[in-house]
This record gives C-alpha cells, sequence and structure tokens, in this order.
C-alpha cells in the first residue's frame, strides 16, 4: 500500500492510502461533495506518490467526471426519457435531461425540472 497525497481546485489536501494514484483519486472523489445537483461537475485531481514521509514519487492529474444525482420522477414512476429536440424529455414528470459531448469527448449530463 502506498500512500498518495491528493488535492483539486477548491478542494482539500488527502493523504490516502491505496494501491494506486489511480484508486487514490476514486477514494478522493468518493469522500468529497464533488456531485453538482444539475449537471456533470468536471474535476481535475493531482495525486503525488510519498515516499519516506517526502513527495518524491510519481505526479499524475486525472480528470474525472463526477454526474449530477438523477432527479426524482413522480411518484411510483421511473422516469421514461424521449428524445425531443436535441434532449431527453420524461413522458411523466416533463423533465429535460441534456448529454453533451465535450470537445475532448467527455460526456456531460445535465437535468432540468419541468
Ligand atoms: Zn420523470
Amino acid at each position: 500500500m502506498n500512500t498518495y497525497r491528493c488535492g483539486a481546485y477548491r478542494g482539500p489536501i488527502c493523504d490516502i492510502a491505496a494501491e494506486s494514484d489511480e484508486k487514490a483519486m476514486q477514494l478522493y472523489i468518493e469522500n468529497g461533495d464533488w456531485r453538482l445537483a444539475d449537471r456533470t461537475n468536471f474535476v481535475t485531481v493531482i495525486t503525488q506518490e510519498m515516499i519516506g514521509g517526502k513527495l518524491s514519487g510519481k505526479r499524475s492529474t486525472h480528470f474525472v467526471m463526477v454526474e449530477p444525482p438523477e432527479p426524482d420522477c413522480i411518484q411510483f414512476f421511473d422516469h421514461e426519457w424521449l428524445p425531443m429536440g436535441g434532449a431527453d424529455v420524461c413522458l411523466h414528470c416533463g423533465c429535460r435531461r441534456t448529454i453533451t459531448w465535450t470537445r475532448d469527448m467527455r460526456r456531460s449530463v445535465e437535468y432540468m425540472n419541468a
């Protein structure tokens, strides 16, 4: 198990024990509050391996997408998405879901309540 110092813009600095920098980044995201209510949040996480308590190992940059929670549909229903005018619209509650792709092919989801 290695220790990685993890940080992100407007995020805390944490030392996380993990098998890999990828895993440390996942734990960092899971333990943080990165979810935006209505759209995908793009977070850049920097990890650096600590060797003997010093920041002397491999440094990596991770681009992470944190998707928003799907809003609830009306009671007893699950959303039933129907493609409509570049978005998906729920047949039951009228909520709109827009999925776009950024230039670097990252999927971005946005919800808008009716
Ligand atoms: Zn719905």
